[in-house]
């Protein structure tokens, strides 16, 4: 087992079909205690029962500092303990780049980049404390490429913002004993895509992708445990790309 006794805090989990779930059923099985944080609490708890007593399910909105901070509290009071953070929350909207309102930027940039730097913030003093902490990130292969699948722009952006944010807070944790690094997910079958892709596009989209399929949420889910387990215990600041091949 490569998490025995680590408490895991990953956000963005409660949705049973997406990359945030299943990274936590794996975690859970590799026996992490799992905390799963999310908007609506039922949900969340829901999500965390079903992969037994001994895991966590707390809602959060992660762009709301007061009930990020709530949440990492309750966390701290039942587990005393953070090991892993998982920042997999994420919105997106698939709008073009002369549609985006004040409101479509915030929104996206809010949960995806603000939500990372708070839900950090939250967990970092207790990582120093312990000199050992994995800060995972969620970014896209849509910082990587401009989009191009389904996210806006402003997706785009708010992902390429994860990858910076996240370097430099492993050059700045790095000394404290506490790695962080990325995910950059291709085109993964979850219900954030869900219906927003059509026959034409899959075609298009499979088209290049070498490996010649979509991911699955088992596929982040992997990555997501090498990072956030010691198997990764010499990489910070790293950006692994899971995308069948996208980028070749
Ligand atoms: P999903 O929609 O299935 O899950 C996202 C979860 O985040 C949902 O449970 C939602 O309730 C939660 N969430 C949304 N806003 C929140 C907030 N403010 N606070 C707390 N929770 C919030 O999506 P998914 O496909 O599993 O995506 C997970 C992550 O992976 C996202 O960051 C997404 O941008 C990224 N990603 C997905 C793909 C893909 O193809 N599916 C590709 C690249 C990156």
């Amino acid at each position: 087992m490569l998490l025995k006794d680590k408490v895991a805090v990953i956000t963005g989990a409660a949705s049973v079909r997406g990359l945030g779930f299943a990274t936590a059923k794996l975690y859970a099985e590799q026996g992490a205690k799992v905390v799963i944080i999310d908007l609506n609490a039922d949900a969340s708890q829901a999500a965390a029962a079903s992969l037994g007593a001994a895991h966590l399910g707390l809602a959060a909105n992660v762009s709301n500092e007061q009930q990020v901070n709530a949440a990492i509290e309750q966390v701290l009071g039942k587990y005393g303990r953070i090991d892993i953070l998982v920042n997999n929350a994420g919105i997106t909207q698939p709008i073009k780049l002369m549609d985006i309102k004040r409101e479509n930027y915030d929104a996206v940039l809010d949960v995806s980049l603000r939500g990372t730097l708070l839900m950090s913030q939250a967990v970092i003093p207790t990582m120093r404390a312990q000199q050992s902490g994995s800060i995972v990130c969620i970014s896209s292969v849509s910082a990587q490429r401009g989009g191009g699948i389904f996210g806006g722009p402003h997706y785009s952006a708010a992902k390429a913002g994860v990858l910076g944010l996240a370097k430099a807070m492993a050059r700045e944790l790095g000394p404290d004993n506490v790695r962080v690094n990325c995910i950059t997910p291709g085109l993964i079958q979850t219900d954030i895509t869900a219906g927003k892709l059509s026959d034409e596009m899959k075609t298009a989209i499979l088209a290049g992708i070498p490996l010649n399929r979509l991911g699955d949420a088992q596929d982040i889910a992997r990555a997501a445990l090498f990072l956030g387990s010691d198997l990764s215990s010499y990489s910070t600041g790293i950006t692994l790309d899971v995308n069948g091949g996208m980028l070749i």
